[in-house]
């Protein structure tokens, strides 16, 4: 008997069947006689228009179409955390297996989670009790790291009764996205760039040291070698928070550009539902996407195939709908369940406009929806500044409620040394255009104060080698200590400069100032050595005020 179910049309990663009048939307199917993954992503009159998530060349119209009756879905439970995965949750350990390497065959089906593992569970409810969806009946030690709970499948798309706004700090020992423009636990934020500013180098700096519970790492549509730096690098990355191996609370996804492209639409998806999992077991999650550009230029290419009305720069109408619904889903959740449970998740979005402009499409819908801005700077690269996030344009919307955080976590006056720390940084970008057009003799003793504190604050401070172990992550009580001991220069020297003790040529001989720049070697919980610095300074001045 002839297939019912048969290709009429193939246009790369869009496959086109006729005789589907039976098959649904968003419904599993194997495309072709080497049983590709598909996706049902549009019905008309029987005609379907099929997702493939896997290699299309060679297949023909008149290949059969096979229906699974089920709906794309990702495989949650014990056994996802230390796991690598291609777009569409299969681990790629296992592609590699089938196939004989890393090079992926085509038609291979592999279980997201392991079936044949044996998992201790102990039970966290008594007998008899009555529970509803979302709630938390046992545990399983998934990890040493992790507690995997066990959970009743909510009855609902998420168990989440509301989102509340976030307050506390995502820590990620990023000098200057921790005191300049922090993200919250459960915010959003963009880090847009041009190529080569370093935007996997921040993503995968903020998925090893962040303090967040479990990480989720979406690598979309990079270069393949850059994905092998990362595979091969963090399996034997420690966790500075806990001293074990990150990869146990870590999920990776893999989807490099040379894998089917609508497989790295699908990563997205995969990578965001599995990070609401442990969301909704009440931890705090952060979620990578390197880079979501990638991924909105698979849905244009998906959408042109499908011969959608394009919108601007050939993008899909729905580009803006589908980037808010994706970032929408992070924040902190308080969970619909008998017990108190919430959970945080960040998302952090890396995009790479053309040429580094704004003004595209895809960063014009990030940017909207997005809290935290941190604008990495070509020019700044250029000139070897790392990270090479654009202090005087980046910004966070967080800081009015993370400043009680810092308060009772950090200090009384962290909010206002941070404002006085920024405010000295702006005043550096307007005094340098002054001496670059008349020379640095032009501008007062007091302003020549101001450009050396904000050069200290910019390369004893800001600038942070993700390469330096020791340099690569600062803890925010030390990151406090070097930019208080630091404007503690500034107070004093414009102090006295203003009542006429000291001039400028006095200040830039104090030797203290040479210490500036080795602060950050003062280890974390010695406060008596930066006090004691602050100490000097003060007597410097003192001192040649008395002469
Ligand atoms: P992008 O992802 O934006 O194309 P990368 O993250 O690959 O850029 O960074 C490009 C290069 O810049 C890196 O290979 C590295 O040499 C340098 N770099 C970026 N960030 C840092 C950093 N924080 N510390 C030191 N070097 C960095």
């Amino acid at each position: 008997m002839k297939h019912k179910e048969v290709i009429t049309r193939v246009s790369g990663p869009l496959v086109e069947a006729s005789g589907m009048e039976e098959a649904r939307m968003f419904e599993v199917v194997q495309v072709s006689n080497e049983k590709l993954l598909g996706e049902v992503i549009s019905l008309n009159e029987g005609v379907a228009s099929i997702q493939v998530y896997e290699d299309t060349s060679g297949i023909q119209p008149g290949e059969p179409v096979i229906r699974s009756g089920l709906t794309m879905s990702v495989e949650l439970g014990p056994g996802l955390l230390g796991s690598i995965y291609d777009g569409i949750q299969r681990p790629l350990s296992a592609i590699a297996e089938k196939s004989g390497s890393f090079y992926i065959a085509r038609g291979i089906e592999a279980d997201g989670i392991d079936r044949e593992k044996k998992w201790e569970f102990t039970a966290t409810v008594k007998e008899g009790i009555k529970v509803q969806g979302g709630d938390i009946i046992g545990e399983v030690p998934e990890t040493s790291l992790i507690t995997h709970k066990v959970m009743i499948p909510p009855a609902i798309p998420r168990p989440i009764k509301r989102k509340i706004f976030p307050s506390e700090p995502l820590n990620t020992g990023i000098r200057t996205i921790d005191f300049l423009s922090p993200v919250a636990k459960g915010g959003v934020a963009a880090i847009p760039g041009p190529f080569g500013a370093g935007k996997t180098v921040t993503q995968q700096g903020l998925a090893k040291y962040c303090d967040a519970q479990v990480i989720v790492y979406i690598g979309c549509g990079e270069r393949g070698n850059e994905m092998t730096e990362v595979l091969n690098e963090f399996p034997h990355l420690i966790d500075p928070n806990s001293g074990e191996p990150l990869i146990k609370r870590t999920v990776l996804i893999a989807n490099t550009s040379n894998m089917p492209v609508a497989a790295r639409e699908a990563s997205i998806y995969t990578g965001i539902t599995i990070a609401e999992y442990y969301r909704d077991m009440g931890y705090s999650v952060a979620l990578m996407a390197d880079s979501t550009s990638r991924w909105a230029e698979a849905m244009r290419e998906i959408s042109g195939r499908m011969e959608e009305m394009p919108g601007e720069e050939g993008y899909p109408a729905y580009l803006a709908s589908r980037t808010a619904e994706f970032y929408e889903r992070a924040g902190v959740a308080r969970l619909h369940t008998s017990e108190e449970r919430t959970g945080a998740l960040t998302v952090i979005g890396a995009v790479s406009p053309p040429g580094g402009d704004l003004s595209e499409p895809v960063s014009q819908a990030t940017l909207r929806v997005t809290k935290t801005f941190w604008g990495l700077d070509g020019a700044l690269a250029y000139k070897k500044h790392f990270p090479a996030i654009d202090w005087l344009t980046s910004y966070s919307l967080y800081v009015d409620n993370i400043k009680h955080y810092w308060m009772r976590e950090i200090a009384e006056d962290f909010p206002e040394v941070r404002q006085r720390a920024m405010a000295v940084l702006q005043e550096e970008a307007k005094l340098m255009e002054i001496v670059r057009l008349v020379g640095v003799e032009s501008v007062s003793d007091e302003e020549r104060v101001t450009l050396d504190v904000a050069r200290a604050l910019i390369d004893d401070f800001l600038f942070q080698n993700a390469f330096d172990k020791d340099d690569a992550y600062t803890p925010l009580k030390k990151q406090y200590q070097i930019v208080s001991s630091i404007m503690t220069v500034y107070t004093e020297a414009t102090r006295a400069i203003k009542n006429g003790s000291l001039t400028y040529q006095q200040f830039a001989e104090i030797p203290e100032l040479r210490e500036i720049s080795k602060l950050k070697e003062i280890g974390e919980d010695d406060e008596a050595a930066f006090e004691s610095f602050r100490t000097r300074i003060k007597e410097s001045i003192a001192k040649l005020g008395s002469k």
